[in-house]
């Protein structure tokens, strides 16, 4: 299941993934970290199995927690690269009549793979 965790001026300077995943047993994937002195967002993949207990740890922990189950989205910050269209195993991304990278979001299954190869974070999960 994937997760954006939003942590706020406290929480954003402990090591609560670290603690969660070390406490919990369970191998939580980071896919994107976008995180500065005041605050974060951090998308995290985490096995179904683990679910109930890491989410219940990051909320004792402070945690804001939104479950992502919308497909990917593209803000204006793509430079059309392609790098997403290469690793997507199920085709989102092709080059549409004008050479461009487009989306086809129905086929998207949440895998996350080309939000980790995007050089300008363009993609993203709507929440
Ligand atoms: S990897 Fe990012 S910048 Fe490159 S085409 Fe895809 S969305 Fe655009
Ligand atoms: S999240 Fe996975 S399936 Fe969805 S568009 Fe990205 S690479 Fe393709």
């Amino acid at each position: 299941m994937l997760f954006l965790l939003r942590f706020d001026a406290r929480t954003v300077r402990e090591p609560i993934i670290s603690l969660t995943a070390i406490k919990t047993g369970a191998l939580i994937n980071i896919l994107k970290a976008d995180v500065g002195a005041r605050k974060g967002e951090v998308i995290v993949e985490v096995p179904d199995e683990k679910s109930v207990e890491v989410l219940e740890m990051l909320k004792k922990m402070g945690v804001e927690i939104h479950e992502i189950t919308k497909s990917i989205a593209r803000n204006e910050r793509c430079i059309h690269c392609g790098a997403c269209l290469s690793i997507c195993p199920t085709e989102v991304f092709y080059i549409n009549v004008e050479k461009k990278i487009d989306i086809r979001a129905e086929k998207c299954i949440h895998c996350g793979a080309c939000i980790k190869v995007c050089p300008t974070m363009a993609l993203y999960f709507p929440i």
